[in-house]
């Protein structure tokens, strides 16, 4: 059996007080929720507040991105020790929004300069073998954009991302890791993919796992689906046989959207 793990992205949103708001608010929501993995991903100032703010509770508190040394002369950096020191637990690493966009500029910037944010196959690959030295559960995550999908290399691309992101990583290391398949087309957009495609892409993913480590492996690997989830549609997703949790993003600002989606996994 595998436990659900739902989690919430925060994106560049909430100050330290709204952040201690939404603790004290969103705790006694799932405080009775068992066996489901809930974590929060605030912005990186307000990891520490929030960890405190939410008390017993056991929901987790991550960090949205960091970079694999430990420290040096990283201007603007965040490592993997301090975020362990800043109270969390869980890590996102290959967020589409940090995968320099797939290479799509920012609107209000031009040409290369657009490409602020420089996440690729291979820095994936360097994060999520920092991440298993470290006490940190990553999420990693995948997905195909609008045009690889019409294009039918969505089940390429996502394998593909899989490969390049285990390279090196060792079987005893695999149950560790969770997947978050996020088609790109679908994250912020209010598009959510229909349950039956998303299933068949974790399927995809897990696949993907199973051929690289095998059965057991496979079949222990917790995958996550992310895009526009709402409360809505979280119970027909994670009634799903390959999906075994849900990244958030919008539906996670609010407590009481974000509890309704936790209880959805119960
Ligand atoms: C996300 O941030 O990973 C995400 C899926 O966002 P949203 O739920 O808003 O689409």
């Amino acid at each position: 059996m595998r436990t659900p793990f739902i989690a919430g992205n925060w994106k560049l949103n909430k100050t330290i007080g709204e952040s201690q708001s939404f603790a004290r608010e969103f705790a006694p929501l799932v405080q009775d929720v068992e066996g489901v993995q809930v974590a929060l991903f605030p912005v990186f100032t307000a990891i520490s507040a929030l960890k405190t703010a939410l008390g017993d509770s056991k929901v987790e508190v991550g960090g949205q991105d960091f970079y694999w040394k430990a420290s040096g002369a990283y201007t603007g950096e965040v490592s993997l020790p301090l975020l362990e020191d800043a109270g969390a637990s869980v890590v996102l690493l290959g967020h589409s929004e940090r995968r320099g966009r797939f290479g799509v500029p920012e609107p209000d910037l031009e040409g290369e300069a657009g490409r602020v944010f420089g996440d690729s196959d291979h820095s994936v690959n360097k994060k999520l073998l920092a991440a298993l030295c470290s006490s940190l559960t990553p999420i990693v995550c995948v997905g195909e954009i609008l045009t690889e999908r019409e294009n039918g290399h969505t089940d390429a691309v996502v394998e593909n991302q899989i490969v390049m992101a285990l390279d090196g990583v060792d079987a005893s290391q695999i149950a560790r890791v969770v997947f978050a398949y996020e088609p790109v087309w679908a994250i912020g957009t209010g598009k959510t993919c229909e349950a039956d495609e998303a299933n068949r892409v974790c399927g995809v993913v897990r696949a993907t796992v199973v051929a690289k480590f095998g059965l057991d492996a496979g079949d222990a690997v917790r995958i996550q689906y992310g895009g526009s989830v709402k409360p809505e549609s979280a119970r027909e997703l994670l009634a799903m046989e390959h999906i075994d949790g849900a990244l958030v993003g919008g539906a996670s600002l609010k407590a009481d959207s974000f509890a309704a989606i936790v209880r959805a996994a119960v």
